[in-house]
């Protein structure tokens, strides 16, 4: 039967791993929406060969691209954050959440409002809006599917089991490009350096993210919203080579891990299919031919990310989306040449200890205080001495 779909984010790189998994199986989908930010030629062309409904530009500049690349197809076409969220709304039997940022976070919303089934990349969402958006599952019914390797592993691993089974769960983390350095080295690395994944091919924020381990202190985040084991039984383990996505173990001591090769169209396909598996063309995994696989502690001290997160998520209230949102700016800079790889943790820590704001309660506030906390991360990366 055929399933139908929505790709928020289509043009991005899960985007991309999505449409080319159903490229494979196409008489089995049906394309509702696709959406992108302000590649309007790409998402025209997307939405041509995939037959989508409604193809949806968030950047409503892109909109008039948009209309003239698709003139005479019969695909509707829209623009703006509106619109994006009406598309998201829209009734499908999948949805993939795939767009980068606190930026996917209403449209992915919108989905979860529907209550449809949601496979969800987008992990800023969860960060900044992890309480309102897991109460909103709770009552709209909506299925969240972890698309994030490390948290589909979890999924995986967890098989139904009742979470209160679970004495730890341990995210890997590759340990980035960087991971060898010392702190005089890692002053000095470039952008293009950066950008360079050792194990993944992935967008240029969550590559960033990966070299300085925010990718895993928001992953961390995500984790305690996803899986409510308590923040201390979730535990992050470097395995630099990314065979092992993540580990869940009970308390009898048994440890469940899964593997699979460093290509996220597994745990994508795993979302699409579920409860049912589908092929990807990927090649096995030849574990004899990998031969070795290395564990070791994270070193915090270096890489401090990660306990900046755990100490947001500590904190709670506004902290996440703060923490969020500095982040995003701080890459944002990083990527433009504004500032060295090392600033980029110490913008986010800046701005958590200047910027406070009450709980959020509603989407709302959490979009009021992403907005707050980025310009008062902006101000600081123009005045302070930080940068
Ligand atoms: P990407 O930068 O390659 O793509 C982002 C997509 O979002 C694009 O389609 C872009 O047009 C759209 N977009 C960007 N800004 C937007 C805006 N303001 N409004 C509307 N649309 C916007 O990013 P990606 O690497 O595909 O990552 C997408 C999400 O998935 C992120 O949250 C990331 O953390 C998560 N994720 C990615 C990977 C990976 O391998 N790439 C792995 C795990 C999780
Ligand atoms: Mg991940």
């Amino acid at each position: 039967m055929t399933r139908s779909i929505t790709i928020l984010g289509a043009t991005g790189s899960i985007g991309t791993s999505t449409l080319d998994l159903l490229r494979a199986d196409r008489a089995n989908w049906r394309v509702e929406a696709v959406t992108a930010n302000s590649s309007a030629e790409d998402l025209a062309a997307l939405a041509r060969e995939f037959g989508a409904e409604i193809a949806v530009i968030g950047d409503e500049r892109h909109l008039p691209a948009l209309r003239k690349a698709l003139d005479g197809s019969g695909i509707e076409t829209a623009g703006g954050s509106k619109a994006l969220c009406e598309a998201a709304a829209r009734p499908v039997d999948i949805t993939v959440a795939a767009i980068v940022g606190c930026a996917g976070l209403a449209p992915t919303m919108a989905a979860v409002e529907a209550g449809g089934t949601i496979a969800l990349a987008n992990k800023e969402a969860l960060v900044s809006a992890g309480d309102i958006l897991m109460s909103a599952v709770r009552r709209t019914g909506a299925t969240l599917l972890p698309t994030d390797s490390e948290h589909n592993a979890i999924f995986q691993c967890l098989a139904g089991s009742d979470v209160t089974e679970v004495r730890k769960i341990t995210l890997t983390a590759s340990g980035g490009p960087f991971r060898t350095l010392d702190a005089e080295e890692l002053k000095t690395v470039t952008r293009e350096q950066a950008l360079k994944h050792p194990n993944w091919d992935m967008g240029a924020k969550i590559t960033i993210d990966s070299a300085t381990m925010m990718n895993k202190g928001l992953e961390f985040i995500e984790a305690h919203h996803l899986f409510p084991v308590g923040l201390d039984r979730i535990a992050i383990l470097v395995h630099p080579q990314s065979i092992v996505h993540s580990m869940v173990e009970y308390r009898d001591r048994s440890t469940l891990a899964q593997l699979g090769p460093s290509d996220m169209r597994v745990p994508i396909a795993f979302c699409l299919a579920w409860p049912r598996r589908m092929k990807t063309g990927l090649d096995p995994l030849d574990l004899a031919a990998i031969g070795t696989l290395t564990f070791e502690a994270p070193n915090e001290a270096l890489f401090p990310a990660t306990r900046i997160c755990r100490e947001a998520i500590e904190a709670g209230g506004a902290a996440p989306a703060v923490l969020n949102a500095a982040n995003e700016v701080a890459v944002d800079a990083f990527l433009a040449g504004q500032i060295g790889f090392s600033r980029i943790t110490a913008l986010v820590e800046a701005t958590l200890a200047r910027y406070s704001a009450a709980a959020p309660a509603t989407l709302e506030d959490v979009l009021a205080i992403d907005a707050g906390a980025r310009a008062c991360a902006r101000d600081m990366l123009e005045t302070s001495e930080l940068v």
